[in-house]
């Protein structure tokens, strides 16, 4: 586990057992005792599966290709978690990313443990072809420790609902006669995914976001005013009015919950910069997010990156680096893009004073803590973008009962979830200064200790 995950989680722990209304009849020795084999369960993956696929490149050579697959922790049901397909994937990685699944299912009471895989490529250099064949080897290797009720794949980066058709068809084929609809999730429509699966993330992150920033903070201003809590003051300086926002990466997530925020016309929210791998497109007026959703389904998911495609789109916008979306004097960043995007050498750099966290663990904890000390609210990832893990567990009972919901159940539910997960959290965090990271950490190490105490495994 990364460093900045197992400590919180530490430090979560050390909470934990300072309070004696926690676990009340463990005491002393036995209290000791716990807390250890519980701080032994968390930091470390239950299993790590490792795997060279071997496939024939369109060239005819035979390559192998490292792919993995970690299961963090099962207590609160089957793991559950993506495979994601990026050059940069390693076991560290993925290991951490499990682990935060496991949270994250823990935070938003998902009734799955986690899990996650990865295969060491970069999918863009490769073929239709070539990536289906992956994605079947990937399901032969790992078929056995793979399952509706064992361990449930989904998209992450670099995956979608292509390549979970191809491996549930393949799991489908290894396992003749049994249940397959639950074996993986973020499926196409057509193929027993769920309505809404797709948004799901990007809506989650602009909800969780909205939520707090606008509904929570409405109600709750009276008690809030006098409040000397450096996140409260951060949050009223920005409720009721408009904000201007940018969005780093404009994926699957980006995209979405940019298009989100420039659809949510009551709160007059800004859409003034997003970016991708090649460019960051800033105007303090405003972008027209659905032109550049149009454009960049027909360029492969890439921004217009020159002058003359933006005068083509009657688009204006300044052209940037990639990474100067991190660096605009704007209300809210959204960082729906890769992991480690702020660290210890840029963080200075970040003038938002409010940063949602999209993609899994885009700011590293050197920068996190920098950021706290200044006051910025940062609404963390197992908060923010669990809106893919919900509606994929939503597609797993679909899955089961084929019985399907219409598009607006799903994202009714969809919210409802959130909310839930929002208003156990926020009272404490605006009542007490602890990071929010460190508040929704808390609370899912809360809920795994007690499960784990009560199954008899912390002896
Ligand atoms: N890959 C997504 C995540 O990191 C979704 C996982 C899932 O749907 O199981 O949360």
């Amino acid at each position: 586990m990364a460093s900045q995950t197992g400590a919180i989680v530490q430090q979560s722990l050390n909470a934990l057992m300072g309070d004696s209304t926690f676990l009340p009849n463990l005491q002393e020795q036995a209290r000791e005792q716990a807390f250890l084999s519980l701080a032994a369960i968390l930091s470390t993956p239950n299993k790590v599966h490792k795997a060279f696929l071997r496939i024939t490149i369109d060239n005819g050579n035979v390559v192998r290709i490292p792919a993995y697959r970690i299961q963090h922790n099962d207590t609160l049901g089957p793991y559950k978690g993506g495979i994601r397909f990026h050059e940069s994937v390693s076991e560290d990685e993925v290991t951490n990313l499990a682990a935060l699944m496991t949270l994250k299912n823990a935070l938003h009471e998902v009734p799955f443990g986690g899990g996650k895989g990865g295969v060491v490529i970069n999918p863009r250099t490769y073929s239709a072809k070539e990536l289906y064949l992956i994605c079947k080897k990937y399901v032969q290797y790992f078929s056995d420790v793979l399952g509706p009720d064992k361990d449930i794949p989904a998209p992450d980066m670099g995956t979608g609902e292509r390549e979970m058709d191809w491996m549930m068809a393949e799991y489908k084929s290894i396992h003749p006669g049994q249940p397959y609809l639950g074996s993986f999730t973020g499926k196409s429509v057509i193929n027993g995914g769920s309505l809404g699966r797709r948004e799901a993330t990007g809506k989650g992150v602009y909800f969780a976001f909205r939520y707090m920033l606008h509904d929570f903070l409405k109600e709750q201003r009276s008690w809030l005013a006098g409040s000397t809590n450096p996140f409260v003051q951060t949050a009223l300086a920005h409720a009721d009015r408009p904000l201007s926002i940018a969005v780093q990466g404009f994926g699957n997530v980006g995209s979405v919950a940019a298009l989100e925020a420039y659809k949510c016309t009551y709160l007059h929210n800004k859409v003034v910069a997003v970016s991708d791998r090649n460019v960051t497109l800033y105007n303090p007026d405003g972008l027209s997010v659905p032109a550049l959703l149009e454009y960049a389904a027909l360029h492969q998911g890439d921004l217009p990156a020159t002058e003359a495609a933006l005068v083509a789109l009657d688009i204006k916008a300044q052209i940037l680096g990639r990474e100067e979306v991190l660096y605009l004097d704007v209300d809210v960043l959204i960082l729906a893009a890769l992991e480690e995007q702020i660290h210890k050498d840029n963080v200075e750099r970040v003038k938002a004073p409010i940063i949602v966290e999209g993609a899994n663990a885009p700011v590293t904890g050197e920068a996190d803590v920098v950021l706290t000390a200044k006051g910025t609210i940062i609404i963390p990832d197992i908060l923010a973008n669990a809106g893919g893990v919900i509606v994929s567990y939503f597609e797993w009972l679909q899955g089961r009962e084929t019985q399907f919901f219409s598009e607006d159940q799903v994202y009714k539910m969809l919210y409802d979830k959130m909310q839930k997960t929002l208003n156990s959290i926020l009272p404490a965090y605006f009542g007490d200064p602890l990071p929010l990271r460190q508040n929704c950490y808390n609370h899912a190490v809360m809920k795994l200790s007690t499960m784990l105490y009560r199954q008899g495994k912390l002896y």
